[in-house]
C-alpha cells in the first residue's frame, strides 16, 4: 500500500472502484497542501487573487462625523420637538473643505454630503424640509438627533481586522484596500497549473484531420476553465500513447507547476499503461467515480506536483474539473472562505430516468417565466461527448447519489455555471 492509499482508505466508504463523488471530494481535500508563499503587488493588480495577510484598519473610515445629506448641520438639543425651530446660517462646509468655527445655540451651518460635521452640531436637517427666510432656516418639527450623520469609524473601525488571509480579492476588497490607503497588498503567489491532452486520435487544430482522428478539444475547455480560475498555465500540448512521451511530459509538467492536469488515457482500455508509469513516476489513484459522465479519473502526486488525471470525453473533462478540480484548486491557491458552489432547488421540466446509487451532471437550461418562476429543462443531447450540450447549458442539474427518476415538477438541485470563475 502506497502512502496515498493509507491516507485515502481512512476515508469513511473508501472504495476505488464505486466511490461517490462527496467521498472523492473529501479524499482530494485530504490529500491538498495549499501554497503559502506570498507577494507583494500594486492593489490593482490583486483582483481575484487571494490576501496573504490580515489587513488591520489603521485608521478610522470614515476619519471624521460627516454629512450623510445635503442640508443643514445643526444641533439637536435646539430643536422644538412639537414646532419649528428658527435657526441662523453662519457659515457652510463641503466634501473635504471645514467650517472652522464653532456652532453655538440658535446657530445652523449650510452642508453638503460628505463635509465634516461643524464642531458642536450633531443633526442634518436636509435640505428639502427646510425653509429658508433670509439668513435663516427654519426647520419643520420630527427631526431626530443624530440624524443623518455618518459615525467616525463607521466603515472601518481602527484595530478592527477588516479581511482575513485567504480571502479573494474582488472589487469590494480593492476599494476597501484604497479606503485605508493601502497602494500595495500581501498576496499568495499564483497557482501553476500545466495541462495536456493524450491520445494517438488527437489532431492539434490547424492540421488537417486524417481518417479516425479528432481534434483536440479537451485543451481549450481546460485552458479556459484554467485561466478563468486565475491560475497561470503552462501547456504542454498532445501526448501520444506512447510511454517514454508520456513520461517525458510528465517530467516536464511536474517540474514545472504545482498542479498537473491531463485528460484522456484513465479509461479502462488504457489505465493499465497509464497505471504502470505513473506508479514510477509518484503515487496516484485510480479511480472509478458512482457519476454520470466523468466516471474514471486518477488523482494523486507526481513529483512534487498534484495530479489530476480527467477522462478524455470532452463533457466528462467539463464535469470533473468543475466537480472536483475547481475546488481543489482554489484551496491549493489557498482560498479559506466558502468556495463551494450554492446549488439552488427548481422545479425542473424534464422528465428524467436515474437509479440511485450514482451523481448525475445533467447539462440544463435554467429560465425565468414571465410571472417570475424560475424552472430548468435538460439540453436535449446528453452523451458525455456532446460538448455542443455544455455550451447550449447554462447549469448543471445535479441528481443526488441515492435519488431516482425525476417527473415534470419535481423539485431539482442547480448549479448555475456563471459562477464557476
Ligand atoms: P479516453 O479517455 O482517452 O479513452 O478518451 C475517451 C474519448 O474521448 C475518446 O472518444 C477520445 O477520442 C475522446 N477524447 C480524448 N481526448 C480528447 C481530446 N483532447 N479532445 C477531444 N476528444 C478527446
Ligand atoms: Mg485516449
Amino acid at each position: 500500500m502506497t502512502a496515498l492509499e493509507r491516507i485515502a482508505s481512512c476515508v469513511d466508504g473508501y472504495d476505488p472502484d464505486a466511490l461517490p463523488v462527496e467521498t472523492a471530494r473529501r479524499v482530494i481535500r485530504s490529500l491538498l497542501t495549499p501554497i503559502a508563499t506570498n507577494e507583494r503587488i500594486a492593489v490593482r493588480a490583486s483582483l481575484g487573487r487571494v490576501l496573504g495577510e490580515e489587513i488591520v484598519s489603521t485608521v478610522n473610515v470614515p476619519a471624521h462625523d460627516n454629512s450623510a445629506m445635503d442640508g443643514w448641520a445643526v444641533r439637536g438639543a435646539d430643536l422644538n420637538p412639537d414646532g419649528e425651530t428658527v435657526l441662523r446660517e453662519i457659515g457652510a462646509a463641503f466634501a473635504g473643505k471645514t467650517f472652522a468655527g464653532v456652532v453655538r445655540r440658535g446657530e445652523c451651518v449650510r452642508v453638503m454630503t460628505g463635509a465634516v460635521m461643524p464642531a458642536g452640531t450633531d443633526t442634518v436637517v436636509v435640505q428639502e424640509a427646510v425653509r429658508i427666510d433670509g439668513d435663516r432656516a427654519v426647520v419643520p418639527p420630527g427631526q431626530k438627533t443624530g440624524q443623518n450623520r455618518r459615525l467616525a469609524g463607521e466603515d472601518l473601525a481602527l484595530g478592527r481586522v477588516v479581511l482575513r488571509a485567504g480571502q479573494p480579492v474582488r472589487p469590494a476588497e480593492l476599494g476597501l484596500l484604497a479606503s485605508l490607503g493601502l497602494a500595495e497588498v500581501t498576496v499568495r503567489r499564483k497557482l501553476r497549473v500545466a495541462f495536456f491532452s493524450t491520445g494517438d486520435e488527437l489532431a492539434s487544430i490547424g492540421a488537417t484531420l486524417k481518417e479516425g482522428e479528432v481534434y483536440d478539444s479537451n485543451r481549450y475547455t481546460l485552458y479556459g476553465m484554467l485561466v478563468r480560475l486565475g491560475v497561470d498555465v503552462i501547456d504542454l500540448g498532445v501526448v501520444r500513447d506512447d510511454p517514454d512521451a508520456l513520461e517525458r511530459a510528465f517530467h516536464a509538467a511536474a517540474a514545472n507547476a504545482d498542479v498537473v492536469v491531463t485528460s484522456g488515457g484513465v479509461s479502462v482500455g488504457e489505465a493499465d499503461f497509464t497505471r504502470e508509469l505513473l506508479a514510477q513516476l509518484g503515487e496516484v489513484l485510480f479511480w472509478k467515480i458512482a457519476m454520470r459522465p466523468g466516471r474514471p479519473m486518477a488523482v494523486g502526486r507526481i513529483g512534487g506536483a498534484f495530479f489530476f488525471g480527467l477522462p478524455g470525453n470532452p463533457v466528462a473533462v467539463m464535469v470533473t474539473f468543475y466537480q472536483f478540480v475547481r475546488d481543489a484548486l482554489l484551496a491549493l491557491a489557498g482560498r479559506t472562505d466558502d468556495f463551494a458552489l450554492p446549488l439552488l432547488r427548481v422545479p425542473c421540466a424534464t422528465e428524467m430516468r436515474k437509479k440511485p446509487g450514482r451523481t448525475e451532471f445533467q447539462r440544463g437550461i435554467l429560465t425565468c417565466s414571465a410571472d417570475g418562476t424560475w424552472s430548468v429543462r435538460a439540453t436535449h443531447a446528453q452523451g458525455s461527448g456532446v460538448l455542443r450540450s455544455m455550451s447550449e447549458a447554462n447549469c448543471f442539474i445535479v441528481l443526488e447519489h441515492d435519488r431516482g427518476g425525476v417527473r415534470p415538477g419535481d423539485l431539482v438541485a442547480v448549479q448555475v455555471m456563471d459562477g464557476f470563475a
